[in-house]
């Protein structure tokens, strides 16, 4: 089973595919990450987009599609899900082809709704565990005191995004709104478009994703 997570910055997409990946055994694709590691190992690629994720602009398709290609000639099985792809009409289209040439189907779009106030507190109280990638939050989950990370047990560095401040996400809301919802109506005449409330407790928006799956 292939499927899409939708939604804006800081909907949770991150979080919910983590679980997806443990419990179903799928690959999480995310172009954010995939991004961030071509950034920190200091590749060619990585320098051209640094400024462009900081300023919380969009990385040209040509760039993210190519990184899906070779993602999806590489690595095989448990189905996979794509986080933060696609983002334009464009990238959309290009998926479409390449599960296709790859003899894949796209099976279900999971739209996350979270309205911009609740994504504005999330990102700006976010932190993440240098060590295993478990997100923290000032307020609803703050990082602990003696300094250890409570899923993976090591004295970790928790670290912050470049582009997880206000400037930025202003910027991330934008493109989100003029690039991305527009694939809302795309995928809705397609047949694949499910929506979740994105703004419960993680269990709960775990089960509603379950239902949406397993249907
Ligand atoms: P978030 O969804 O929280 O904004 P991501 O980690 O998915 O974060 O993406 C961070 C940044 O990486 C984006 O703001 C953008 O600059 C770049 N990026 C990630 N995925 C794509 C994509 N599919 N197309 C263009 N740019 C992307
Ligand atoms: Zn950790």
């Amino acid at each position: 089973m292939n499927i899409i997570l939708l939604g804006p910055p800081g909907a949770g997409k991150g979080t919910q595919a983590r679980f997806l990946v443990e419990e179903r055994g799928m690959t999480q694709l995310s172009t954010g990450d995939m991004l961030r590691e071509a950034k920190d190992s200091g590749t060619e690629m990585g320098k051209v987009v640094a400024g462009v994720m900081a300023r919380g602009e969009l990385v040209t398709d040509e760039i993210v599609i190519g990184l899906i290609r070779e993602k999806l000639e590489g690595e095989k099985g448990g189905g996979f899900i794509f986080d933060g792809f696609p983002r334009t009409l464009a990238q959309a289209d290009a998926l479409g082809e390449l599960l296709n040439d790859c003899g894949e189907a796209l099976d279900s779009v999971i739209e996350m709704q979270v309205d911009d106030e609740a994504l504005v507190a999330r990102i700006t109280a976010r932190s993440t565990c240098g060590n295993c990638g478990e997100v923290y939050n000032d307020n609803t989950k703050p990082v602990p005191a003696d300094g250890k990370c409570t899923s993976c047990g090591e004295l970790a560095e928790f670290k912050r995004r470049a582009d997880d401040n206000e400037d930025s996400l202003k910027i991330r809301l934008m493109a989100y709104y003029k690039q991305t919802s527009p694939l809302i109506g795309y995928y809705h005449a397609k047949g694949n478009l499910n929506s979740v409330n994105g703004l419960g407790d993680m269990a709960e928006i775990k089960t509603a994703m379950s239902d949406i799956l397993d249907k």
